[in-house]
């Protein structure tokens, strides 16, 4: 047991010090740490729907984009996170991924966390429970064939995130059976209203002032926010937030043997 926790440990400053030095430039905000996020400790989380959220400390962000991939801008979105060198999670949309794939696989290679937003976006309150289910195990699936080329309703990363955060009482159950972490948000930029860019930036840096950390709710198929984010990555280095990738509990253990074996 030790010796596994030893493991652990070690693999967890491994990740924190290969993303510190893969950074190749210097004055980049940069990805602070790694949350392995399980199901178990955290089965609901996001102070927006649920009564708890991630233990993120002072001034730690952990950045989320939904509703992509979409090729108009989430080229951009990854740019701008890749100058920074900041990693996210972004909860994909089965039916876009599955006409984008190259798109997914991008998002994947630049160490990015995938998580899940149902097939077609639909309002999961408003379809029979039957089609609750089949919406999120389909978007699920053509998620994981985008990624693996496997149509597997298991997901790899089982991080999910309701439209319009519609839960219910019934379809929580079902994700919580699963093993499936369901993300609502700490804060948010209101990015489905249209506004300028800079307006975006004012409204949410005036939030997380006031919330002080949090997990971030952005799109990336807004072009507002694709042209606001190199501006708010910037503010966020130069008022010192530090930047905090969630990842899946078991990832986490993967890359510990991983590292070992070498
Ligand atoms: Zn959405």
């Amino acid at each position: 047991m030790k010796a596994l926790l030893a493991t652990l440990v070690a693999s967890t400053a491994w990740i924190a010090a290969a993303q510190a030095t893969e950074c190749p430039r210097k004055d980049a905000l940069g990805t602070s740490r790694v949350l392995a996020v399980d199901a178990a400790t955290y089965p609901r989380v996001g102070l927006k729907s649920f009564p708890q959220t991630l233990p993120l400390g002072d001034h730690e962000v952990a950045l989320t984009f939904d509703d992509g991939p979409w090729p108009a801008t989430t080229p951009k979105v990854l740019a701008a996170l890749a100058h920074e060198c900041v990693r996210a999670t972004f909860f994909l949309i089965g039916k876009p991924a599955s006409e984008h794939p190259e798109l997914v696989r991008k998002i994947a290679a630049g160490g990015h966390t995938i998580g899940h937003h149902t097939w077609t976006h639909r309002s999961l309150k408003q379809i029979k429970p039957g089609e609750t289910e089949e919406e999120i195990d389909h978007g699920i699936s053509a998620v994981e064939m985008a990624l693996h080329g496997v149509a597997t309703t298991t997901p790899s990363t089982p991080f999910f995130r309701f439209p319009g955060f519609e839960s219910t009482p019934a379809t929580l159950d079902f994700l919580q059976k699963r093993g499936i972490v369901v993300f609502g948000t700490d804060l948010w930029a209101s990015d489905w209203n249209p506004m300028t860019p800079k307006a975006e930036l004012k409204l949410l840096t005036e939030r997380l002032k006031i919330a002080g950390r949090g997990i971030i709710l952005l799109h990336d198929p807004k072009a507002q926010t694709a042209a606001m984010l190199p501006a708010f990555l910037r503010y966020l280095h130069e008022n010192h937030y530090r930047v905090v990738q969630l990842v899946p509990a078991g990832a986490k253990a993967v890359a510990a043997g991983a590292e070992i074996a070498k």
